[in-house]
């Protein structure tokens, strides 16, 4: 089968920190689904896309009529018609990234026309507070869930939990801190595990994600307990983050939803 035509167009890149980019994306010719803020989608370009230079060199041969295609979930807010953003870390050894990190405003792509995925609010009642766990490029999803609506209207309550090597890389910091000051309803909490290397004094909250979990850090800060029948908890980005959070959840009697079952705990793994 021939390579599908490169059917969308990058219009903005924005280097967050090395390797952590920010990529909107718009389609050629076509209009952009409705989708519903936490879903993903499928993103391609071909084989012969040239590699970021400071990436490594490729480890198998691939076939050449066939698009590299990867998940990403959507950081835009669903209101946005216009293009889709997307959060992407560059991984040296990948497939699709160092392509990814090569291209520059205005290179063509493919964009799948579907959008689908679990990872949503759907089954969240309205009157459940909602905690954000992230690490990385895991703050995707949550970025389109806080973009599309008006949270400050809400009588719940809303945390971000952020957790990357440096303050650098906390990628949206800034516009998390411009909701934390705008809604009286939403609290951030950015950690970082590696505070040797900050240029200032870090002086926030180090170590993992767990780390604000285990110290009751939201409890203390909206002044209440948190139980899974006033909370639900949401975790995305690196697997192992995802399962020591379910283990230590689980002892606080939070369970996972699944499609058979209710639970507290929605999950999104990226690897
Ligand atoms: C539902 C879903 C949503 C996703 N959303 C995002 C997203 O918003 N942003 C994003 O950057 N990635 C996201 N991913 C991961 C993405 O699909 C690719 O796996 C990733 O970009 C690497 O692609 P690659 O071809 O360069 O590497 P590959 O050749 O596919 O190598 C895969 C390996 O790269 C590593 N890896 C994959 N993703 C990451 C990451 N984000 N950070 C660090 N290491 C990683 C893992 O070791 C994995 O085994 C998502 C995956 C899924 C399943």
């Amino acid at each position: 089968m021939p390579i599908p035509e490169l059917n969308a167009i990058l219009t903005q890149k924005v280097e967050v920190a090395p390797g952590l980019g920010i990529f909107s994306v718009k389609p050629i010719g076509w209009e952009l689904p409705d989708f519903k803020p936490g879903q993903f989608t499928v993103v391609g370009l071909p084989p012969s896309a040239k590699r970021f230079e400071y990436s490594d060199p490729e480890a198998t041969e691939l076939p050449q009529d066939k698009l590299i295609k990867r998940a990403y979930s959507i950081a835009s807010g669903s209101i946005e018609k216009d293009h889709l953003e997307f959060y992407v870390r560059l991984v040296h050894s990948g497939g699709l990234t160092p392509r990814l990190f090569a291209m520059k405003n205005g290179d063509r792509l493919w964009l799948s026309p579907k959008i689908t995925g679990m990872f949503t609010l759907d089954k969240v009642p309205a009157d459940k507070n909602i905690i954000f766990f992230s690490t990385g490029t895991g703050i995707a999803p949550y970025m389109s869930m806080l973009r599309s609506s008006v949270i400050v209207t809400e009588q719940r309550n809303y945390a971000v939990v952020h957790g990357a090597m440096n303050s650098w890389d906390l990628g949206y910091r800034s516009e998390l801190l411009t909701i934390e000051r705008i809604c009286p309803n939403f609290k951030y909490f950015p950690i970082i595990s590696n505070p040797e290397k900050e240029p200032m004094a870090w002086d926030g909250p180090v170590g993992f994600v767990q780390r604000i979990w285990d110290k009751k850090l939201i409890q203390k800060k909206w002044d209440m307990e948190i139980t899974p029948e006033n909370t639900h908890i949401f975790l995305c980005g690196n697997p192992n983050m995802i399962e020591a959070m379910v283990l230590g959840l689980g002892t606080d009697g939070f369970i996972e939803q699944t499609r058979k079952r209710p639970g507290a705990i929605h999950l999104e793994r990226f690897w």
